[in-house]
């Protein structure tokens, strides 16, 4: 199987692989968790220049001119508890953008605490991101899911109650 690699992929890898097993192979979590969104594969269509957003999968990125015109993507996250997975989400979705001939650069907003993270695709972000892309494949073609683990994250997570019956 191989399948295109999601942000939502890249988010799940950073917090749990069986999670990442789970969704690419379609498995449907509890809908109650609003928070786990099934990964829908990028549609390119999607960005429009004249716009000022952009839709990948089921998110919707803002973009912003800077003064220097420099594209600014901006993603607004509830919590910063998840950081390094939504900074490596974020980066993914530049990585995408770079391919589609644009270059941006990224900005995490926490409103609720009040804190901004700016993210840039450095080459060595470039490299770590191609690294996880490898491995997700690999977490993926596995038969099975990676063994459950039990991690902080469960209590909220929809696949609760399919990992731990
Ligand atoms: S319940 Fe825990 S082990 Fe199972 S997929 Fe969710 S985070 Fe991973």
């Amino acid at each position: 199987m191989v399948m295109s690699i999601t942000g939502t992929l890249i988010q799940s890898y950073n917090i749990c692989k069986r999670q990442t097993w789970l969704m690419a192979h379609q498995i449907i979590p509890d809908q109650e968790h609003q928070y786990i969104e099934l990964g829908r594969l990028i549609d390119e269509e999607s960005y429009d220049r004249e716009k000022k957003k952009i839709n990948f999968e089921n998110v919707v990125l803002d973009l912003i001119k800077s003064e220097d015109g420099d594209i600014i993507v901006g993603e607004v996250k509830k919590s910063s508890k998840a950081q390094e997975s939504a900074r490596m989400q974020l980066a993914f979705y530049l990585y995408k953008l770079k391919q589609s001939g644009i270059n941006a650069r990224g900005v995490l907003m926490f409103p609720e605490e009040r804190k901004r993270v700016s993210i840039e695709l450095t080459p060595d972000i470039e490299k770590e991101l191609e690294d996880m892309l490898e491995d997700i494949q690999r977490v993926i073609l596995r038969e099975k899911p990676p063994t459950f683990k039990k991690i902080g994250y469960c209590k909220n997570c929809g696949y609760k109650e399919f990992c731990f019956s």
